[in-house]
This record gives C-alpha cells, sequence and structure tokens, in this order.
C-alpha cells in the first residue's frame, strides 16, 4: 500500500502546510511499512523539492505543464488520478484547505476512494482502516471506517507537527497529457497580500467578538497581533457588520484553524465559533462575563474588560521586546 501526498507550492515555494502534510504521510506510511510518494504540480526547482526529503517523502513526482499553472479543479483531479493509478497508490492525503475541499471530494468519485475529511490524528487502525475526526462542530468525534481499495484523508490544517525524518530523494518530472476540454479556469488578475500573515497559517492568532464593541477598538488588538507575529481573527458577528472583514471570521462557517495560540477577546465563546478554534494548543480568554462559555475552552482567563487589558498587554509586550 503506497502513500500519495499532494503538495502544493505557492510561486514555487512550500508552506508548513506542506511539510506537515509530507510529516503526516510519513508516519501514516510507516504503520504500513511503505514509502511515501509526494507529488507537486508547478515548477518548483530541484532544492525545493528536495525540502520535502527532510520530512520523509522519498519519492518526488514533478508534473510541470502549461496548462496546470493556475489550479483547475477538474485538470488537478484528473492528473492527480492518473498518477494514483500509475503508482498503484492507495492511501492519497491532501490539506484541508480550499484546494484539497475541491479537489478531494471529485478524486473520490474518479477513483471511487472513500474519504474522510478533515482529519486530525494518525489512523486508529490500518486493517480495518479507521480515522479520527471531530464531528458535530467538535462537540463529538467519529471512528470512520474507509473499505474501499483506495482511501483518501484530508488533514486539518496545523492539526500535525513537522517531524523529520530525512532521506535522500529520488525526483521525477513526470510527463503528463491533459485534456484540454478539462481546463475551465483562467487567471485574470492576483491582489496580492504582503507583509500579512495568513490566518490558516499563523502560530499565534489573536481574536475580537462582540465584547470589543465597535470596529473603532480594533487598534491595539491589531498591534499586539503585529508584535505577535501573529494574524488577526473574529466572531462571526463581527464580520456580519462589517467591523472586520469575512476572511477573519473563525467558526462553523468561517475558517478552522488550530493555531498554538488563540487569544480572545469578547467574545462568548458559542459551540458554533469553538468549532473553528477548539483545536488550537492554548486558548487564552478576556471577557467581562465569568460565565462565559470561552472559558470553559480556555486555559487561561482574564475576567475584565477587554479594551482596558489589551492596551496593558500591547505595551507588556514591547516592554518584554526591548529586554
Ligand atoms: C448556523 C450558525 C452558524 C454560525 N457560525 C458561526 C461561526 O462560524 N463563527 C462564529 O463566531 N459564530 C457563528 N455563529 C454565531 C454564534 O452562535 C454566536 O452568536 C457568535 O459566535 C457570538 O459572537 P460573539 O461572541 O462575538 O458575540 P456575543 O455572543 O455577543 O458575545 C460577546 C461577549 O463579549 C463579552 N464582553 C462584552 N463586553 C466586553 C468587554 N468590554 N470586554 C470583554 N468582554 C466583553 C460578553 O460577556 C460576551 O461574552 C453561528 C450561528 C449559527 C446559528
Amino acid at each position: 500500500m503506497s502513500v500519495l501526498v499532494y503538495t502544493e507550492n505557492w510561486d514555487g515555494k512550500f508552506k508548513k502546510s506542506s511539510f506537515e502534510l509530507v510529516s503526516y504521510a510519513s508516519k501514516v506510511a510507516e504503520m504500513l511499512n511503505s514509502a511515501v510518494t509526494a507529488l507537486s504540480i508547478g515548477k518548483v526547482d530541484t532544492a525545493e523539492l528536495e525540502k520535502l526529503g527532510k520530512y520523509g517523502a522519498k519519492n518526488i513526482i514533478s508534473v510541470v505543464h502549461d496548462s496546470l499553472t493556475t489550479l483547475d479543479n477538474q485538470a488537478y483531479t484528473k492528473v492527480i488520478a492518473d498518477i494514483v493509478r500509475k503508482i498503484n497508490a492507495k492511501i492519497v492525503i491532501m490539506s484541508f484547505n480550499n484546494t484539497g475541499k475541491a479537489i478531494a471530494p471529485r478524486l473520490s468519485v474518479n477513483l471511487t476512494a472513500g474519504i474522510a475529511p478533515g482529519v486530525s490524528r494518525l489512523p486508529l487502525s490500518i486493517n480495518p482502516f479507521i480515522v479520527y475526526k471531530r464531528a458535530y462542530s467538535g462537540n463529538a468525534f467519529a471512528h470512520l471506517l474507509i473499505e474501499t481499495e483506495i482511501k483518501i484523508i484530508t488533514l486539518a490544517q496545523n492539526s500535525f507537527e513537522l517531524i523529520e525524518s530525512p532521506v535522500s530523494p529520488t525526483i521525477e518530472n513526470m510527463q503528463v497529457d491533459i485534456d484540454q476540454g478539462l481546463v475551465k479556469t483562467q487567471l485574470k488578475d492576483v491582489q496580492k497580500q504582503t507583509g500579512k500573515v495568513l490566518l490558516t497559517d499563523a502560530e499565534i492568532v489573536v481574536s475580537g467578538g462582540r465584547g470589543m464593541k465597535s470596529p473603532d477598538n480594533w487598534g491595539p488588538l491589531v498591534e499586539l497581533a503585529n508584535l505577535l507575529g501573529g494574524a488577526t481573527a473574529c466572531s462571526r458577528p463581527v464580520s456580519d457588520e462589517g467591523w472586520r472583514p469575512h476572511e477573519e471570521h473563525t467558526g462553523q462557517t468561517g475558517k478552522i484553524i488550530a493555531p498554538n495560540l488563540y487569544m480572545a477577546f469578547g467574545i462568548s465563546g458559542a459551540t458554533q465559533h469553538l468549532a473553528g478554534v477548539s483545536s488550537s494548543k492554548y486558548i487564552v480568554a478576556v471577557n467581562t462575563d465569568k460565565d462565559a462559555p470561552i472559558f470553559e475552552a480556555a486555559q487561561y482567563g482574564i475576567v475584565g474588560d477587554a479594551l482596558k487589558i489589551l492596551p496593558k498587554l500591547v505595551e507588556a509586550v514591547k516592554e518584554l521586546k526591548t529586554r
């Protein structure tokens, strides 16, 4: 049973999430006594591809094609499915990000493969193949049994640590045939956000809820996030009100994140919000209501006014940084 992991690159560079995927795939392969093949689509130079070997990718397949410069769900699905068949992979692993959410279900249909979406742990057993995942907005867990010959796992971002198990990888540049009828996506324009830590990549997230009272009060929260090298987030009502952009909304209907530290200011901790943040390693909550449900999810809490505490935290972090 060989394992194929799809690793995304951004402008020819892999991000931490790709290395996390390879670390995870290597551990799954270890359970199977098998090896990991990493698939990269798009132009990535040899030195960058070799970095996948540090996390255990023994074989690397690199596919470069003019029709695959922009992510096209159908074309990418076809390429990945063909490669799964070609190398006889039995387990396919990809990220539970927007790309994985678009491609994995298509792949599941194409390969008649069972799929476990948004997994955050290694399979519980290989034979039978059982995977643990959170269910019902994190209020329950499920053991998924996959009985199909090929199995697909999408891994929740930030849920698996980087594990180095260096190998010297073999890189194969694979030629693929693209059915132009499948390529429906054209890239018209790119607007890049520079200097901003992506919410799904961030190790520290500073987040605000309706308890922040007004969009005008966000200054110290943003400053704290910047000082800590983190990203900003918010609860859904905050983005619904237009206080913060929608891409910052975390929860059941927003982004699902798992940073090392999630700081929640003026957030009640509704189930739907916690569904997106409860996998964080540490949650720190600041709330005026000592009975707010967020304190049940948090390891550290301050009962107090976020608007008074935030500027003090900013000053404290600034002072620490001068030491
Ligand atoms: C189908 C569905 C999906 C949903 N999806 C999401 C989702 O994805 N994400 C999400 O966030 N919500 C979601 N919600 C909404 C969710 O149920 C809650 O209403 C929402 O999370 C509450 O946001 P909040 O904590 O910012 O606001 P509130 O519930 O109004 O809480 C504000 C908190 O701030 C505290 N507070 C007030 N003043 C201060 C102060 N000065 N300092 C410190 N604390 C203060 C209060 O004690 C209170 O606990 C969803 C709801 C439904 C029905």
